[in-house]
C-alpha cells in the first residue's frame, strides 16, 4: 500500500502530463447533468460532481459499437470475409469514477470474462483502463451502496482511491496500474501509510454514517427460483412501467446487447448497441414467436436476473452496486428496493 499527497494545484498539470500516454474520461458537467466522458485535451475533469447521470460503463462497453468488418468488393482477394473491427485500446484512465461503479465493472466482468468465454472487445477494454476513483464525502438521498457490499469508500475494482481533503487529494495507490498512472502524472509526494490510513478510515466512517438508504436480500437466497417466479405481485410492481428502458441504460451493471449488420456500399460491418430486457423487441426471435411478449414478463425478468438469477448463479450478492440511478430516474417511480422487499419477504400459500 501507497498513500500520495496531490496538491490540487498540481492535479490540472499532472493529468496533462499523463495525457501524453492515456487516454482521458472523467465526470464533465452541462447544463444535462454529469456525465463520465471523454476528455477533450482543453477539459479537466469536474471532481466536484455529486453524481453523474450515465455511470462509467460506456467507456469499457460502448453504447454502439463495431465488431466486425468485412468488404464486399469482389475484386479484393478477402472480399466478404469478416474481420474484426480495428478498434484501438490504448491506455486509458477514468477520473474521479465513484467507487460504486468502479465495483459494477467487476460485476459486468463475471459475464464478459469467464473460463468458458471471454468478449475480447470488453476484455481489451478492460486491461487497458486504470480506474482512479473519488471517494464519496457526502452521499445523495437514493445511495443505498453499503447494503449491497460497497460503499462510499469501497475499494473493490480500483487502481487508485481518491479522498478530497479541501485543497489537496490524499491518493491510495492500490495495483501496479495505480502506480504507473501516478508516475505518468509526476505524482510522487509520499504520505505516511498509518496517518493516511487511518484517515481514510474515518472519512469512510463519516460517509457510510450518512447513508440511511438500504436494500432487504438476506432472505433471497433461500427463496424457490420458481416460486418467485410464479408470485402473484409481478401484475402490481409491472403495472406502472412505461418500459422506457431508462433504468437499464443507467445501471453500470446492466449487459444486455443487440448485434445488427449493415451494409453500405461495399463495406459491412457487424456493431452490438446497448439494448434492454425491457424492451418488447429485446426478445422477439425471429419466426415473431416473443417468450417475453408481455410487459409484466419484461419487468420480472429484470428483477429476477438483478435479484435471483444472478445471486443464484455466482453467489457473490446482487446485481446491483445501490447507485440509485434507476431509482431516481424512473418516471413513474418503480423502487428497487420495494421490489427487493416484497420478493425477500414472499412466502408461497400452500
Ligand atoms: S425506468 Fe421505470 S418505467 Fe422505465 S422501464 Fe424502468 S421500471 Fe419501467
Ligand atoms: S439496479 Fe439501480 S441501484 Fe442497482 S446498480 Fe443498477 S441503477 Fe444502480
Amino acid at each position: 500500500m501507497k498513500f500520495i499527497t496531490i496538491d490540487k494545484k498540481d492535479w490540472t498539470q499532472g493529468i496533462d502530463k499523463s495525457r501524453k500516454t492515456y487516454q482521458l474520461f472523467g465526470p464533465v458537467t452541462d447544463e444535462n447533468g454529469c456525465k463520465i466522458k471523454e476528455l477533450d485535451t482543453d477539459v479537466a475533469p469536474d471532481m466536484d460532481y455529486h453524481e453523474s447521470v450515465m455511470s462509467a460503463k460506456s467507456v469499457l462497453f460502448p453504447q454502439t459499437e463495431t465488431l466486425l468488418t468485412a468488404n464486399l468488393d469482389e475484386s479484393v482477394e478477402d472480399h466478404h470475409v469478416m474481420k474484426r473491427a480495428e478498434n484501438t485500446y490504448t491506455p486509458r484512465a477514468i477520473l474521479g469514477i465513484r467507487p460504486y461503479d468502479a465495483k459494477a465493472i467487476l460485476l459486468v466482468k463475471l459475464n464478459f470474462d469467464t473460463d468458458d468465454y471471454r468478449d475480447p472487445y470488453w476484455c481489451d477494454a478492460y486491461e487497458a483502463t486504470t480506474l482512479v476513483g473519488l471517494g464519496i464525502t457526502k452521499p445523495g438521498p437514493f445511495d443505498f451502496s453499503t447494503s449491497v457490499g460497497c460503499g462510499p469508500f469501497c475499494e473493490e475494482g480500483l487502481d487508485i482511491l481518491l479522498a478530497d481533503l479541501d485543497d489537496h487529494y490524499l491518493a491510495k495507490v492500490l495495483t501496479p496500474k495505480g502506480e504507473a498512472y501516478a508516475v505518468a502524472c509526476g505524482f510522487d509526494v509520499a504520505a505516511d501509510d498509518k496517518e493516511s490510513q487511518a484517515l481514510f478510515d474515518i472519512l469512510q466512517l463519516e460517509a457510510e454514517k450518512n447513508i440511511t438508504s438500504s436494500i432487504e436480500t438476506d432472505k433471497l437466497k433461500g427463496k424457490n427460483l420458481l416460486d418467485l417466479h410464479e408470485a402473484p405481485f409481478w401484475d402490481d410492481i409491472a403495472f406502472a412501467c412505461i418500459n422506457c428502458g431508462t433504468c437499464t441504460y443507467v445501471c453500470p451493471t446492466c449487459w444486455c446487447f443487440d448485434i445488427q449488420d449493415e451494409v453500405k456500399q461495399k463495406q459491412s460491418s457487424r456493431f452490438r448497441n446497448w439494448d434492454t430486457c425491457m424492451s418488447p423487441l429485446f426478445t422477439r426471435h425471429a419466426t415473431g414467436h416473443n417468450p417475453r411478449g408481455e410487459k409484466v414478463q419484461r419487468v420480472r425478468q429484470r428483477f429476477m436476473h438483478k435479484l435471483k438469477y444472478f445471486l443464484d448463479k455466482y453467489d457473490q450478492g446482487i446485481m446491483c452496486v445501490g447507485c440509485g440511478r434507476c431509482v431516481k430516474s424512473c418516471p413513474v417511480n418503480i423502487d428497487i428496493r420495494q421490489v427487493a422487499h416484497t420478493m425477500n419477504t414472499f412466502e408461497k400459500k400452500d
